[in-house]
């Protein structure tokens, strides 16, 4: 038994609140502009949307919402299939379950982690066709509705063949950017390239509003109808008068205040991710036993999570190792297919999304991490796979 005292813990990746933040919400405090009107939000949407190289920013209570108003505003409905990604946190597969419509769940590639566009090709050919001016999965008799590619860890998902199969089957495309943010696809920010592109400042994203998201788009009509959706479907004017079914899916001032804050520190967010990322490639470059996530040349990648592979062994044990060290660390999520949430929905191959969880382990990557708390995460790693 060591005699040392106990080492302070490193958190797995720990809010940066810097800058304006303080400045910002006191100025909502102290205006009683708290709620959901308000500069903040305005300002926020604006400057988001320019920061994507112009456009038009809905602003979200979460990223889960922005992802259900994209899909009802595409017109998904129930009885609709949604092609999806397993390899995944659930919300995007929440989203569409609460539309009422089917997942259809998606392996991932082995290199780069995301929608495998072989299985989604596969897929579209085999069981589609075009019935009354719809695609129709002729298995099951129900309309496809749209493509929800999820791009995890801040790495593009192959978007020249999702789009070009959405464009061939007639299908609009939803990106996930929600763990995406800063990154690009050939020189293109993520979550501009489909129809609709959400994104997440939940507490452990690469900026945050304490809660929040986000939706972005290019079509004008599609966007106010996004927003028309998250403020109850009120119609303008001082009668309450509603015109459909809407939801209170908005952001308040207050978050906003935050994330205007956060968007001022992102260029610095990023660039700690980096310096992060790039000395913990460094470090496992030449060690056995782990594999790091491989870039495609198509993405300009900014990392969220440091992830990566152990091939052949079970992570958890990692990450039982790391927590002896008071490090914190983390699996990815059960795929979808295999989620008791979720394990029923129709699906295209499965086995390597399944194969990814059981071996990746995302690393402490917090803004600001130092060097001597990454070298401690670093030995810990190497003496597990028996080479310190
Ligand atoms: C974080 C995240 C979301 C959105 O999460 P919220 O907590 O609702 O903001 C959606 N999809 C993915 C893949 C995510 O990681």
């Amino acid at each position: 038994m060591s005699s040392d005292p106990a080492p302070h813990p490193i958190p797995l990746s720990a809010p940066h609140i810097g800058g304006n933040a303080w400045a910002y919400v006191k100025e909502c405090l102290d205006s009683g502009w708290v709620s959901s009107a308000g500069a903040f939000v305005d300002g926020f949407q604006a400057r988001f949307a320019e920061r994507l190289g112009g456009g038009h920013a809905v602003a979200t209570a979460s990223g889960t919402s922005a992802l259900h108003l994209a899909l009802l505003t595409l017109g998904v409905r129930p009885g609709d299939e949604v092609l999806t990604s397993t390899l995944t946190f659930i919300a995007p597969v929440n989203a569409i379950r609460y539309c009422g419509a089917v997942p259809v769940l998606m392996d991932a590639e082995p290199d780069h982690w995301q929608m495998d566009p072989a299985r989604l090709a596969a897929f579209l050919e085999r069981v589609t066709e075009r019935r009354d001016g719809q695609t129709v999965n002729r298995e099951s008799g129900r309309p496809i509705r749209a493509i929800l590619p999820v791009h995890i860890l801040g790495h593009a998902c192959d978007l020249d063949a999702i789009m070009a199969l959405g464009q061939r089957f007639g299908l609009p495309v939803i990106e996930d950017a929600t763990e995406s943010l800063g990154s690009g696809h050939r020189g293109r920010p993520l979550g501009t390239i489909g129809t609709v592109g959400c994104f997440s400042f939940n507490g452990n994203k690469l900026m945050t509003t304490g809660a929040g998201g986000l939706a972005f788009s290019h079509d004008a009509t599609l966007a106010g109808r996004i927003r028309h959706l998250s403020t109850q479907a009120k119609l303008p004017g001082d009668d309450f008068e509603h015109d459909e079914l809407g939801y209170n899916y908005r952001m308040s001032n207050m978050q906003a205040a935050l994330g205007m804050a956060q968007l001022e520190q992102l260029d610095f967010h990023i660039a700690e991710k980096a310096r992060i990322a790039a000395r913990y490639d460094n470090a496992f470059a030449n060690a056995a036993g782990i594999r790091l996530q491989q870039r495609a040349q198509w993405a300009d990648r900014c990392f969220w999570l440091y992830t990566v592979r152990l091939p052949g062994r079970d992570s958890r044990d990692l990450i039982a190792h790391l927590k002896r060290h008071a490090i914190e660390s983390r699996p990815l999520w059960q795929a979808m297919h295999l989620s008791r949430a979720h394990r029923d929905c129709p699906r295209e191959g499965g086995e390597v999304a399944a194969t990814l969880v059981r071996e990746c382990i995302s690393l402490p990557c917090s803004v600001g991490l130092d060097a001597a708390d990454q070298d401690r995460v670093i030995q810990a790693c190497l003496e597990w796979l028996g080479q310190a």
